[in-house]
């Protein structure tokens, strides 16, 4: 029973990305310099405002509203939400000190007790399931209007699969009808490694992403530096092959053949090529398996000789023996010959 596929039928509303959305826990201190907030978010600034790109956040999950009478920080999120950037607040602190605009996270007890018939009409909802709940609470979701769905069961909580609870909620979603966007909400606890958190989170949210189920993720780890979470969770879309926000390398794991270092030369390609979304390229140590392997690629950069490079464009050799210290250059010339190349964005 596949359930609902990405991208089709779905109203985004501007708050979400149509080929996978991020989003991010921002914290009350975050809001205190707003531009470090719009660069941590990955928005363009221009004359010190922020607007959205392919690579920018979409929308930001807020656990606490600033006070009223803090306009500094109000007028940040004001600022986001103008260029269509969700902001998601609970609904306690929307009925105490409103943000006008913001959306409004319903956990199922605010569902089933009726707590969410407080917010003025008109008001978008973000509800939170576990997925594990009695199908009565979520046959609340068919008598409202959510702008998306979080699946949110606690990491935490060994009894429960979050994969079998999610799959749970999406074969209710299809079998119901209901086309609510989903994104894949994982609270990881302080002091998992980063590396545990990467495949946690893949295992979790990756795998049913491959599969079509699901539109987005917000990972939230309270001891993990921002940028490294909000780079995992684009890395992941990508590998997920949903949204490219960056280029995309295939490598040889090299072996005793390889006619150069790999990881250097790969570093030294990636500084200067990482910035082209839809673009691939394969860096391969040698030509023994490497048109086999590298198939998808747009463009491969291939050790030919010791000292000596190839450079391929899909599976054809279009420039052979360059030297080495040229290669890099040259495969930068050839993306540009074929028109893929675009200059890095400049800081502002
Ligand atoms: S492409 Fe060549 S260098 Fe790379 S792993 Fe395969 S055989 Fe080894």
């Amino acid at each position: 029973n596949v359930i609902k596929t990405q991208g089709e039928e779905v109203d985004y509303r501007g708050v979400l990305h149509r080929d996978g959305s991020v989003l991010m826990s921002v914290s009350l201190n975050q809001l205190k310099t707003p531009e470090l907030l719009y660069k941590s978010l990955a928005a363009k600034l221009v004359v010190g405002m922020p607007f959205k790109d392919l690579a920018t956040v979409d929308s930001i999950l807020l656990r606490q509203l600033p006070p009223v009478d803090d306009n500094d920080s109000r007028l940040a999120l004001k600022r986001l939400i103008d260029v269509s950037m969700g902001v998601i607040t609970p609904l306690s602190e929307q009925l105490t000190k409103p943000l006008p605009n913001a959306m409004v996270l319903v956990n199922s007890k605010e569902l089933s007790t009726g707590a969410y018939k407080l917010l003025p009409e008109g008001t978008r909802m973000v509800v939170s399931v576990r997925g594990d709940e009695p199908y009565e609470v979520l046959d609340i979701l068919k008598g409202i209007d959510a702008t998306m769905l979080l699946h949110d069961l606690p990491f935490s909580e060994d009894k429960v699969s979050r994969v079998h609870a999610a799959r749970r909620l999406f074969e209710y979603l299809g079998d119901n009808s209901l086309n609510f966007p989903v994104i894949h909400h994982i609270q990881f606890p302080s002091g998992i490694h980063r590396d545990d958190l990467v495949i946690a989170a893949g295992t979790n949210a990756g795998a049913l992403l491959v599969d079509g189920l699901g539109d987005g993720l917000l990972l939230e780890a309270a001891d993990k530096d921002f940028d490294f979470l909000r780079n995992t969770s684009f890395n992941l879309l990508q590998g997920c092959r949903m949204r490219n926000t960056k280029t995309e390398y295939v490598s040889c794991p090299s072996c005793g053949r390889t006619l150069f270092d790999l990881q250097e030369i790969s570093a030294q390609i990636r500084e200067k090529t990482s910035h082209l979304p839809g673009v691939s390229i394969a860096i391969m140590g040698c030509i023994v398996n490497g048109p086999g392997e590298m198939a998808d690629a747009d463009f491969g950069y291939v050790g030919g000789a010791p000292g000596k490079i190839d450079l391929y464009v899909g599976k054809t050799v279009v420039k052979r023996a360059i030297e080495m210290e040229h290669a890099t250059d040259a495969l930068i010339q050839l993306i540009k010959d074929h028109g893929r190349w675009v200059d890095p964005p400049a800081e502002e």
